[in-house]
């Protein structure tokens, strides 16, 4: 068997852990940096050369800590391969792992490379068959501790679920009341949340008198009130938490949700009358769930899939808006005539105007002037205005200037995330100064800029039909082509900017 006196040189990898279950444990358990301090100055004790210091601060090392990777443990199991090492030390056999698979894959390690264990102070050999011992028996204990806990958590989980108590994460619209004790916060209560309360109600009221979620959204935005992740981002990081526009499916998501109708959801599924005061009662529950639901179910029925020019583009002949048809299998635009009954005034191929129009639009997004343009042109907006136009338009320029540079290399990806960050951050807040209604839609203001393109491509039917229409008239004149030509002439299609 080695003794420590056997080996004249030590080299040895210090590893420290807590999680935050430990943490809340009281004094038992001792902090990363005791843990280390403590090792260190055993190892100048013993003259032991210390390789590397590594830890993991926070982290669970149990097989129920899912999704959480333990970088310090990564680069132990890797320093062990890499060779050189003749010891690993923790302060307790439970800091290194509380899985069995991780302790086997150890052992067989340390068996391999002729590695030892420092635990508590004492040294271990894992091929020796009564150190061994001593160790699987420390990790036995380790493994059942962990488990334990684990069904403990599970259980008050399910107690709580099923007395209609609030978990996890703070539901927006809610705050929560807590007890604090030395081993941690009890949560008392939850109750509607006087900033973000009157914003649901807000929501719920104005969806139910019809207004569509869109425009709320919009309206939120516009009025600077925080969306729920931005609220979230704000509680969790401070007030220069990065913002997260109101989306449809925020406004969506709230009026659909469960919880705020006091309802109590377990894994997905409502199980009863939760403990909190509702902030949307139940009948304005139910009409909103018949009215969004019903909504979504119409929007994807086949058949009545809205294609991105159907109602804007217009004949030429006769004024009526296009609309879209099978002609012989090609999916185009037709105008149904004035009276909507007689035979077609117009018809091209849609993916041929749909790419036509679309390349245009682009054009005058990328176009640096536009939203001046806009701001200037339709109704003489003011100075304030247009100094917001101009920043948030030099902002974008920047920005892309940036990709371009990180695309090509000459930036490194830490400062890229941490510059891009920032930029986004201006870029976010000079948006919020531009007014999002009358000359300027919304959706121009955001998708305007060097990055149109890509903008472009990420946004959904809706917002390329409100951009569409806020930037171009399109007038489709009679073909000079043969009837039942396949081509596509662009000169008969009058694109008029707005
Ligand atoms: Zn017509």
């Amino acid at each position: 068997m080695y003794g420590p006196s056997v080996r004249r040189h030590r080299r040895a990898i210090l590893y420290a852990r807590v999680s935050k279950h430990d943490r809340a444990g009281g004094d038992k358990a001792k902090s990363v940096d005791q843990q280390i301090a403590e090792m260190q100055a055993q190892a100048t004790r013993e003259g032991v050369t210390v390789l590397s210091v590594l830890r993991d601060d926070g982290i669970s090392a149990s097989r129920y800590a899912k999704n959480k990777t333990r970088e310090g443990w990564q680069e132990v199991t890797a320093a062990l391969l890499a060779g050189g090492v003749d010891e690993l030390w923790a302060w307790e056999l439970s800091r290194m792992t509380r899985d069995r698979m991780v302790y086997a894959k150890l052992v067989g390690t340390c068996i391999a490379t002729g590695v030892l264990l420092n635990v508590d102070g004492k040294l271990h050999d894992p091929s020796d068959p009564d150190d061994g011992f001593m160790l699987d028996m420390q990790a036995s204990l380790a493994v059942r501790e962990s488990g334990i806990t684990s069904r403990r958590v599970k259980r008050d989980v399910e107690a709580r679920a099923q007395a209609g108590k609030p978990h996890g994460k703070v539901p927006y619209g809610y705050a929560r009341t807590y007890e604090h004790r030395s081993s941690g916060r009890i949560l008392l209560e939850q109750v509607p949340d006087p900033t973000t309360e009157p914003v649901v109600r807000e929501l719920v009221a104005r969806l139910l008198r019809g207004e569509s979620a869109y425009s709320i959204a919009a309206d939120f935005d516009r009025r600077g009130i925080p969306s729920p992740e931005t609220h979230r981002a704000r509680r969790v990081h401070g007030p220069d938490a990065p913002v997260t526009p109101w989306r449809l499916e925020t406004v969506r998501d709230l009026a659909l949700s469960p919880t705020l109708a006091g309802q109590r959801v377990h894994n997905g599924q409502v199980i009863g009358q939760a403990t909190w005061t509702p902030i949307i009662s139940a009948g304005d529950h139910l009409a909103l769930t018949t009215l969004l639901r019903g909504e979504a179910q119409r929007q994807h029925r086949p058949g009545t899939v809205r294609h991105l020019l159907s109602g804007i583009a217009e004949c030429a002949v006769c004024g009526a808006p296009l609309r879209h048809m099978l002609n012989r299998g090609t999916p185009s635009y037709w105008c149904p005539g004035p009276d909507r009954r007689g035979r077609a005034c117009v018809c091209r191929a849609k993916d041929k105007l749909d790419a036509l129009v679309v390349l245009h639009v682009v054009g005058r997004l990328r176009d640096p002037e536009l939203l001046h343009d806009l701001a200037v042109r339709r109704e003489g907006t003011g100075a304030a205005v247009t100094a917001a136009v101009a920043e948030l338009q030099d902002l974008r320029a920047q920005l892309a200037a940036f990709v371009q540079a990180a695309a090509e290399g000459s930036v490194s990806a830490t400062s890229f995330a941490t510059i891009e960050a920032g930029l986004q951050r201006k870029i976010d807040a000079a948006a919020q100064r531009v007014p999002r209604t009358g000359p300027l839609p919304a959706a121009v203001v955001d998708a305007a800029g060097p990055q149109a393109e890509q903008v472009w491509d990420s946004l959904d039917l809706d917002r390329r039909r409100q951009i569409i229409r806020a930037l171009v008239r399109v007038v489709v004149h009679k073909s000079s082509l043969p009837k039942g030509s396949r081509r596509f002439d662009p000169s008969t299609i009058e694109l008029i900017p707005l």
